[in-house]
């Protein structure tokens, strides 16, 4: 197969040679000029048919989102914008598309309706400059964390422990539907779920990620987290996937720094790669934006930001400075909140927001939250209030990060335990690591899809992830 990707042949020179390129239709204007796609760029190749060439009824059948191979010579374009196109020697319809049933529509399709239509979604400009921005993204996740000499590390999907005591987990369970196991009381016996065990599907690989760096040092998750969330926000997904770097020997400083510098890297390398997708991103956020009000919008361009995010340090600011700031904020007096602010409050996308979209403009990270509303494994401050827990939050989105340094002292841990009902005993396979030499150490978990929305300039989760799960969305 000699096929060569568009995208490599619009980039060389047009030599004349022979080559094999196949792709989707997108455009067949005047029984000649066909725009190809292969889903390598959003430019599409464009392939001349000499008249006369190609007999009426193939003709008839190259129609949008046929799919082609095509061979020809590579030579000069006379048309704008492209060096290369290509001058059909033969062509051969691999797949028709009924141009009746296909759903291509004059005018411009929202991005709720492409949700619809799994395949079509695909092939269009904005799915295709997301998609190989997210995997760009993902590549350099891999990279930043290798040439750091982190281990990559697999946590299981299947647990029996609930990282966070949260509540939001999907049960996996062998149980029969019709005949299930139960308790005396008549209710279902969950406890046989899992041959024997109770178990649910992972919400995060930390602890377990934690086993992993009390001997390996530095080691990272990347894999999918789900969440029962009931929710229809734009930034919450019950399936999504999280990169979870923990590292022993870090304090909180150190776990701070490192999150700034791996999103920084991985914002440079797409700006590097994928720079014609994030233009495409930043035009097309440019133009839904002039629908908004002027004050909706945006003061920076898509790559303004990203350039603005990359060269400049991160803020850094306490939790009660954060508390302090949105209860001295004009916003506050004007009770334009809509949730309550006051020392002890879990912040809510709108305080995050605020914080960074108009106090500081920039991305921030928060440290030193109230206990209470923080998980167990979080270190415990000597104020006796506060832990070690540190969130980074984003313009347009809030919440990217939740990280913090982890109790390593076994009494402290086991003693908030307690406090929270966490069965210590069954935990014996963590709290061994407190046991058995102990260190300092941190992590935090990125939410990846957050992470992708903050790069593409999209506004919806569901929009930067292939097959969104969410309430209302399982079939595809
Ligand atoms: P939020 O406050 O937004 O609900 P969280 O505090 O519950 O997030 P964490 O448990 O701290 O989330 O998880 C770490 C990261 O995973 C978050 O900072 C976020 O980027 C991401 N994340 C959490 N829940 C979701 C979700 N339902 N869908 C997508 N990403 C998520
Ligand atoms: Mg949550
Ligand atoms: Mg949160
Ligand atoms: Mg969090």
């Amino acid at each position: 197969n000699k096929r060569v990707k568009v995208k490599d042949l619009l980039a060389s020179e047009a030599t004349g040679q022979e080559v094999i390129v196949m792709g989707w239709v997108r455009t067949f204007r005047n029984n000649q000029f066909i725009a190809l796609n292969d889903g390598s760029t959003n430019n599409n190749l464009q392939i001349v048919v000499e008249l006369g060439m190609l007999d009426e009824n193939t003709l008839k059948r190259i129609t949008t989102g046929a799919s082609l191979k095509v061979t020809g010579e590579a030579v000069p374009s006379l048309g704008k914008g492209q060096k290369v196109e290509i001058k059909a020697k033969s062509l051969e319809i691999l797949g028709d598309s009924d141009a009746e049933k296909y759903p291509l529509q004059p005018k411009k399709h929202s991005l709720e309706f492409l949700r619809e239509i799994a395949h079509l979604r695909f092939r269009t400009n904005t799915f295709g400059a997301v998609f190989r921005v997210r995997h760009a993204l993902a590549f350099a996740i891999h990279k930043f964390y290798n040439e750091k000499g982190f281990v990559y590390m697999h946590t299981p999907i299947v647990t029996a422990s609930d990282a966070e005591g949260a509540g939001e987990m999907f049960r996996v369970t062998t149980l029969p539907f019709d005949n299930p196991p139960r308790n005396e009381d008549g209710s279902i016996n969950f406890k046989e779920d899992f041959f024997g065990r109770s178990t649910n599907l992972t919400v995060s690989g930390q602890l377990e990620g934690e086993l992993a760096a009390m001997a390996f040092s530095e080691v990272y998750t990347f894999g999918p987290t789900f969440r029962a969330e009931n929710s229809n926000t734009a930034r919450h997904l019950a399936e999504f996937w999280m990169i979870e770097p923990e590292m022993a020997f870090y304090d909180l400083e150190d776990n701070m720094n490192l999150a700034e510098e791996f999103i920084k890297y991985i914002i440079r390398y797409a700006m590097e790669h994928n720079r014609e997708d994030l233009e495409f991103l930043a035009q097309r956020l440019a133009e839904e934006e002039k629908q908004l009000p002027q004050d909706k919008r945006s003061e920076m361009g898509l790559i303004e930001k990203l350039e603005f995010v990359i060269n400049n340090n991160f803020e850094r600011i306490t939790y009660t400075e954060a508390i302090d700031i949105l209860l001295n904020s004009p916003a506050y007096k004007k009770k334009k909140f809509q949730y309550e602010v006051k020392w002890g409050i879990d912040m809510q996308s709108e305080h995050e927001r605020y914080l960074v979209e108009k106090h500081f403009k920039k991305p921030v990270i928060v440290t030193g939250y109230p206990k209470e509303i923080k998980a167990f494994y979080m270190r415990q401050n000597d104020d006796g209030k506060t832990v070690a827990a540190m969130d980074i939050l984003a313009p347009g989105i809030g919440e990217i990060v939740g990280g913090s340094q982890r109790e390593e002292r076994l009494e402290k841990l086991t003693e908030r335990m307690k406090e929270m009902h966490i069965p210590v005993e069954e935990m014996w396979w963590y709290l061994d690591t407190r046991r058995f030499g102990s260190v300092p150490h941190a992590g935090f978990g990125l939410g990846f899809e957050r992470m992708v929305l903050f790069v593409t300039g999209m506004t919806n989760i569901r929009d930067v992830i292939a097959f969104p799960r969410t309430p209302k969305n399982a079939e595809f």
